[in-house]
């Protein structure tokens, strides 16, 4: 009876009629590797869900009795002062006994929100699982799909704390050049199109892995046209995409726009109705707190049910409290903002107050960089995120600069060779990040950084 998500975790061919009566045909056979095909749902885990279920007496769940917990309520202070309640004596239960590996009902129900406004995507045709932090889904996602000798095509530099998770998986990194914005498709179609003589004997890639807005470490955003071609050609040669977007909502166009109509670019997922070929990996780190650790994957609910197999056997689910404390602070903005998307105009009002900051701050560091690295320096001016990707003129290796000489002149920067696959050798860039320091210590850490590259 509770073998629901075993059955929809079906390992044949997936034909499914979508909302809009449209057909897909979309088998994810070929895309999962063969550790997630082996993992079965917890027998536990497959019971909680029932135990909502009214007049059921559970003796089945081994879970702890909440009368032992010391806690009984929880509130968090805003920064204008409001009280929120996290935890009353009759929530215990949802933020401090086991819940379901998805997510809490009362977060998910904003989050589904977020996705069908943000990207037109509803959850009759997608699935989410919050997850802890991004990094968390990224790594289960990578660890679905990708077999030891598999490729995986990736934008070049990406994302260091990927290529962490990805280099000790023995698979093969295939990096896309990228520009001010973004992968360059014309790179990435060579790639695929001359795969068997650029890498004879390797596995075509079957997923593509992108952080399209803010990207880290280079800050380039891809705009729509260039995303509707990548996304064509992910088409035409059967690709997977991973979008990983934590900085969506750091983009520095929106000041004075109207919430209901959204000025940021399109997300792969939002383009992905008919396929079914994107998973989409945000996080709330950049716009709450990167210490709750949530972050959610939303996608196509064959893979997304892989990815709850996964947290099944390994965190069980996200932090209680901190889905608890997130979803008050949602139902917060949705009681302090009237109309029927008082929630979501209230969390675009936020974001948007977090894109001006950013802005702000990413304005003095260029203004610094004019001011000390003209003749020195290379850079892009980054439209979203938090980075600069700065190219030091006549240097081959920005590692004994940053990791010596820099620690003697105390200004940090992130050397670039961090960012490529470890076989791909040194990198005359370093990555900037504008996001902590105050004004004045952007302007002396830059002030710095020239006389390094000057001595
Ligand atoms: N992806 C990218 C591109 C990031 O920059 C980061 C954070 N540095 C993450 C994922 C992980 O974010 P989270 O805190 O949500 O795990």
């Amino acid at each position: 009876m509770w073998s629901g998500l075993a059955a929809s975790l079906r390992c044949g061919s997936v034909r499914k009629t979508m909302s809009s009566g449209r057909r897909r045909i979309f088998s994810y056979d070929q895309y999962i590797s063969k550790r997630s095909l082996l993992r079965r749902p917890s027998a536990i885990r497959e019971l909680q869900p029932l135990l909502t279920i009214p007049g059921m007496i559970s003796l089945g769940g081994g879970m702890p009795n909440k009368e032992m917990f010391p806690f009984q309520r929880i509130t968090a202070e805003l920064k204008d002062g409001t009280s929120i309640e996290i935890v009353t004596p009759e929530t215990v239960d949802e933020a401090l006994q086991y819940s379901q590996t998805p997510g809490i009902p009362r977060l998910l129900r904003h989050l589904e929100d977020i996705q069908s406004r943000e990207h037109g995507r509803s959850s009759e045709t997608t699935r989410i699982c919050v997850t802890t932090g991004s990094q968390d889904a990224l790594a289960k996602a990578f660890d679905m799909l990708l077999n030891d000798g598999d490729s995986l095509i990736i934008e070049s530099p990406t994302y260091s704390g990927s290529l962490a998770y990805l280099e000790p998986m023995s698979c093969h990194l295939v990096g896309v050049e990228t520009d001010q914005d973004g992968m360059i498709p014309s790179q990435l179609e060579d790639t695929l199109v001359y795969w068997d003589s650029r890498f004879p004997g390797k596995r075509k890639p079957k997923v593509l892995y992108t952080i399209p807005t803010g990207g880290n470490p280079t800050g380039a955003t891809m705009p729509n046209n260039r995303k509707e071609e990548v996304y064509r050609i992910c088409q035409r040669h059967d690709l997977l995409i991973l979008e990983d977007d934590p900085y969506f909502y750091m983009q520095f166009n929106q000041s004075g726009r109207d919430s209901s109509r959204s000025t940021r670019t399109k997300s792969f997922f939002s383009m992905d109705s008919a396929d079914g070929r994107v998973v989409r990996f945000d996080s709330l780190s950049k716009l709450l707190s990167s210490g709750i650790r949530i972050g959610f994957a939303t996608g196509p609910a064959e893979l997304i049910e892989r990815l709850e197999l996964h947290s099944q056997s390994t965190t069980l689910h996200t932090s209680g409290i901190s889905q608890s404390l997130v979803a008050s602070y949602f139902d917060h903005l949705e009681s302090s903002n009237p109309g029927e998307s008082g929630f979501y105009d209230g969390f675009i009002k936020h974001v948007n107050t977090i894109s001006d900051f950013y802005l702000a701050r990413r304005d003095v560091f260029l203004a610094s960089a004019e001011k000390h690295l003209i003749g020195l320096c290379e850079w892009n001016t980054p439209s979203a995120g938090m980075f600069v990707w700065l190219k030091i003129n006549g240097c081959e290796n920005s590692r004994d600069l940053v990791k010596t000489k820099g620690l003697e002149a105390k200004v940090l920067f992130v050397p670039g060779e961090s960012f490529y696959p470890c076989t791909s050798g040194p990198s005359p860039y370093v990555r900037a990040a504008y996001s902590t320091a105050s004004y004045e210590d952007i302007d002396e850490a830059v002030r710095r950084f020239a006389c390094l590259i000057k001595s």
